[in-house]
């Protein structure tokens, strides 16, 4: 390949650079401006654009990434051992927020086709949920799936799929300690995320800690809301079920009721604004931020121009630019939530004894990352530039028309633990990025995945939805990019398959369990 030697500046005031073409480039290599490489550097890793004195701030994306613990030639590489790590932003000193007084102009005329629920929300694809109590109980839904799925699915030309809500909690768990009550309200709404129509068919053991009254209060609002036909219990210790195969049939005949009731569901034309899009990143680059999370960005602030609704998360990821996510809130009580979401993380990591390096991964040094504060400030420009209309604490649910827009939902940056809570606030689209490369899926909601290279969207042309690698290249622009995926987004939620849905590819439910396990 002989493409010139390129390297990708973010900010006028940076002093190191991207290293943009594909497989790197050699030591003596020059740039057009006059640079000249010291030293082999990899693609996505930095090169120094000057001279850095040892104690001299590192600057990307106009922000301090680190400070040089040796003198650094111009041309040389910039890599974490010749780094040291800021610390994180103090929480007792963020600036207090400035409400950006003009709002970005609405976007009107935008529609899919969506399945409408009772409750206000739009489903995206029309899936049967079993929710249970416990993990006990989950060797009998699998058998029970399969069941349905040969059985009783193709009677139901209407219903997607069916999906066992799994999980590993329920019992041997300190179910009243603090911080429990992050995965007992997960599950709660899991249960009634839009893709399931607002069906609840729940199996639970009988002897476990988590009992259905308290998974589904009867009094708690949405569950109050629904009618006694979406709802059905079903407990496996009950006297009547004698033997296995007796609980099997009475789960396939419940299974049967619930699946006549969503093959009425019919998509129609829905505003843009009934989507709930979550975004999050995973096996980052250093082409993260200039690519893919650019693209989603501009993307992110096409959807709250039509009103939908966009989750951005992973608090550790985002931990670092506290300061900037303050700034954006739309209200002085927004931005409290805020640095409260984040307290409450900051303590939960000093509880364990969590070190400030372990996030980033060796993917993401491999890929040009050099730290956290790095990958900080290319993770949260998937969030645009709209300012912040609220905060979701861990396992809470979008609800009700105040709470639109672009909403900051605290979650761990984990990928299946993110992916779960976001479903959990109601997510009914996601959007994933990665660089490295992940095969990561959802079974309850299509997740759409963006190349940050065009060479892994290459080599994994069937598993990569969209190619961000072109802005980099120059074939596309970030505009254009946002604008692709704002499309595709509408066309992915009228029932356009992923290429992670074609394959069936999909990982695991996992929750978040601050609380001790007995
Ligand atoms: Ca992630």
């Amino acid at each position: 390949m002989n493409a010139p030697p390129l390297y990708l500046r973010m900010h006028p005031s940076d002093n190191v650079a991207i290293v943009a073409n594909d497989g790197g480039l050699a030591a003596g290599m020059r740039f057009a401006d006059g640079i000249v490489l010291l030293e082999s550097i990899p693609q996505g890793h930095k090169l120094a654009l000057q001279a850095i004195a040892a104690g001299q701030a590192v600057l990307r994306y106009g922000v301090r990434i680190g400070i040089a613990k040796e003198d650094i030639a111009a041309g040389a590489w910039v890599h974490e051992q010749r780094l040291l790590m800021p610390d994180a932003p103090s929480l007792d000193t963020l600036p207090t927020c400035q409400p950006i007084t003009t709002p970005l102009p609405a976007l009107t005329g935008y529609s899919f086709q969506g399945y409408r629920n009772a409750d206000g929300t739009v489903g995206t694809r029309n899936i049967l949920a079993i929710s249970s109590t416990v993990q006990c109980v989950a060797g009998v839904l699998d058998v029970a799936i399969q069941r349905i799925k040969t059985e009783l699915l193709p009677m139901y030309p209407q219903v997607d799929d069916v999906v066992a809500l799994e999980h590993a909690y329920g019992c041997g768990v300190a179910i009243d300690a603090p911080g429990a009550e992050i995965p007992i309200r997960t599950l709660r709404h899991l249960a009634l995320n839009p893709n399931f129509g607002g069906e609840v068919m729940l199996v639970s053991l009988g002897c476990e800690k988590l009992q259905p009254e308290r998974l589904l209060p009867p009094g708690s609002l949405p569950i109050q809301a629904m009618g006694a036909e979406s709802k059905s219990q079903l407990r496996l210790q009950d006297p009547a079920h004698q033997g296995f195969q007796a609980m099997l049939q009475a789960i396939i005949e419940q299974a049967h009721h619930h699946l006549q009731r969503l093959n009425q569901r019919r998509r129609e034309t829905v505003p843009a604004s009934a989507l709930i899009v979550g975004v999050q990143c995973g096996g980052s680059d250093a082409f993260s931020g200039l690519t893919a999370n650019p693209a989603v960005g501009f993307c992110t602030d096409l959807l709250v121009r039509a009103g939908a609704t966009v989750l951005f998360s992973e608090v550790t990821e985002v931990r670092d630019a506290a300061d900037q996510l303050c700034a954006r809130a739309s209200s002085p009580e927004v931005a409290q939530a805020i640095r409260r979401e984040m307290a409450w993380y900051d303590a939960y990591l000093q509880r364990g004894g969590a070190d400030r390096s372990a996030n980033t991964t060796p993917g993401n040094k491999q890929g040009g990352l050099s730290n956290i504060v790095e990958k900080a400030m290319g993770s949260i420009v998937k969030s645009g530039t709209a300012s912040i209309a609220g905060v979701l604490a861990p396992g809470e649910r979008v609800h009700g028309q105040a709470a639109r827009g672009l909403l900051f939902a605290a979650t761990p940056a984990s990928d299946f633990i993110c992916g779960t809570l976001q479903l959990a606030a109601g997510m009914n689209l996601h959007v994933f990025t990665t660089g490295r490369g992940t095969p990561y899926g959802l079974a309850a909601c299509p997740v759409l995945k963006v190349a940050t290279r065009s060479e892994l969207a290459q080599r994994w042309h069937d598993l990569m939805d969209l190619d961000a690698g072109r802005i980099a290249t120059g074939e596309a622009s970030l505009e254009d990019m946002g604008w692709q995926l704002f499309h595709l987004l509408l066309d992915v939620a009228s029932g356009k398959r992923t290429w992670s849905e074609h394959w069936g590819l999909h990982n695991a439910l996992v929750l978040f369990n601050p609380a001790p396990v007995t």
